[in-house]
This record gives structure tokens, C-alpha cells and sequence, in this order.
């Protein structure tokens, strides 16, 4: 099953998508993560996206179309993946039902989780995350045990330089200038399920799980 998690930084698609990748088996493949992990490492790709990164706009697409596909080429994607951060416009959703349509692919099921942005600041100026396994925290409403220490592997947690407030108002403006025509595209499809993300965790989780549940339903009538 293919699936796209679409909303705005903090809907928590990297949350969903984490507990969504061991309840369905699919991997979480997550372009921002990519990304970060080339700025780490210092590759060319790395060096060319940072910038845009840093300023909370989007990479070129053609940066992240590329990395994305080949991304999508890896054997664990045959049965199907759960996109996070991808498409982020118009321009790279058609971009990928083209690749999928030349492999006699789709997209199965679009999930927008819809988030207020006061909810939306809260959630990302008091994120932290794991530096060794990506898992996410919250300073107030889910700190770790320890100060600054993954619950899940001891890693350090970081707060993501992106996370400040300035870049994440940039960053909401890209995302309202791009999601309208996405959710279009989508709704035209009959793919999109529209999802209240304010809603704790769990409750988010079990409103994706029964859309999934029904949709294979569906399959087999
Ligand atoms: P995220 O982790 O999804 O919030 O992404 C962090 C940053 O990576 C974004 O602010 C963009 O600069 C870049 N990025 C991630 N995914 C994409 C994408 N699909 N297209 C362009 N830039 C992206």
C-alpha cells in the first residue's frame, strides 16, 4: 500500500508515520529525514539543499524528486511505503504519480492531517528529537525520562535548527502558498482523507488505521 502523510510541519506525519511503519510494514521514508542526513554527511547533495533548508524553503524539485526516486527504487518499497514530506507542491505530486504510473502503480490512500497553527508553534518550538534514531519528543508534552536523552536507544536529543521560531513561520507560509492545489489534486483522485490532527496521538493513529482497514476492505468487494 502506498501511502502519503500531507500536512504541515508539526500535523505530526513523522510521529504517525513511525508507529504507521511497524503496524503496517511499510517504510517510512521521510525526504526531509534524507535530507538531513546528506547535510550531515556533507554530500553534494547535502551542500546544495542546506541552504534552503536553514531558511525554511523548499529544496529545488528536481533535488528532491531525484533523491526521492531513487529512494523508491530500494526492494523494502515493492510492497508499497509511507511517504512523509513528499510531494510538497503540485509540481512533485505529478512527478511521482508519473513514476508510479510507469511501474502500473499509484497512490493508494492520501492522509491530510489537518493541525490549527497555534497548536502548530506549540508542537515545534518544544520538539526535540533523537540525533541516533529519529524518534520525537516534546519538552512539555512528551519530555523524555532523562533531560535531553532518548527514551528509545539513550541518544542525545536536539532540537532541529529549523525548529526556531522565525524559520518555522517560514516555513508554514511555503507549506498554505502550496497544500491548496495538493488537496485538490488528491481530492480529484478520490485519495484524500481528511484527518483533525489536533487530536492526541492515538486518537490520530486509530482515524488512519480504520481508513486503511476500509480501503483494503474495499479492495476485495
Ligand atoms: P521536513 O522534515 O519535512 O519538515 O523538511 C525539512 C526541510 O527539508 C523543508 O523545510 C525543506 O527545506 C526540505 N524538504 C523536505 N521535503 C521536501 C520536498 N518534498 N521538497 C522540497 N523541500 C523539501
Amino acid at each position: 500500500m502506498r501511502i502519503i502523510l500531507l500536512g504541515p510541519p508539526g500535523a505530526g506525519k513523522g510521529t504517525q508515520a513511525k508507529t504507521l511503519t511497524t503496524k503496517l510494514n511499510l517504510p517510512h521514508i521521510s525526504t526531509g529525514n534524507i535530507l538531513r542526513q546528506n547535510v550531515s554527511s556533507a554530500t553534494d547533495l547535502g551542500k546544495q539543499a542546506k541552504g534552503y533548508m536553514d531558511k525554511g524553503v523548499l529544496v529545488p524539485d528536481n533535488l528532491v524528486t531525484q533523491m526521492l526516486l531513487e529512494r523508491l527504487k530500494a526492494p523494502d518499497t515493492t510492497r508499497g511505503f509511507i511517504l512523509d514530506g513528499y510531494p510538497r507542491n503540485l509540481n512533485q505530486a505529478r512527478k511521482l504519480d508519473c513514476a508510479l504510473e510507469q511501474k502500473g502503480m499509484a497512490v493508494d490512500l492520501v492522509f491530510y492531517l489537518d493541525t490549527s497553527e497555534p497548536i502548530i508553534i506549540q508542537r515545534l518550538t518544544g520538539r526535540l528529537v533523537c540525533k541516533t534514531c529519529g524518534t520525537n519528543f516534546h519538552i512539555k508534552n512528551m519530555p523524555p525520562k532523562i533531560d535531553r536523552v532518548c527514551d528509545n536507544c539513550g541518544g542525545k536529543l536536539t532540537q532541529r535548527s529549523d525548529d526556531k521560531e522565525k524559520t518555522i513561520k517560514a516555513r508554514l507560509e511555503v507549506y498554505k502558498k502550496a497544500v491548496l492545489p495538493l488537496i485538490r489534486h488528491y481530492e480529484a483522485k478520490g485519495k484524500l482523507q481528511r484527518i483533525i490532527s489536533d487530536k492526541p496521538q492515538d486518537t490520530v493513529l486509530n482515524k488512519i488505521l480504520q481508513c486503511v482497514e476500509k480501503y483494503n476492505d474495499s479492495l476485495k468487494v
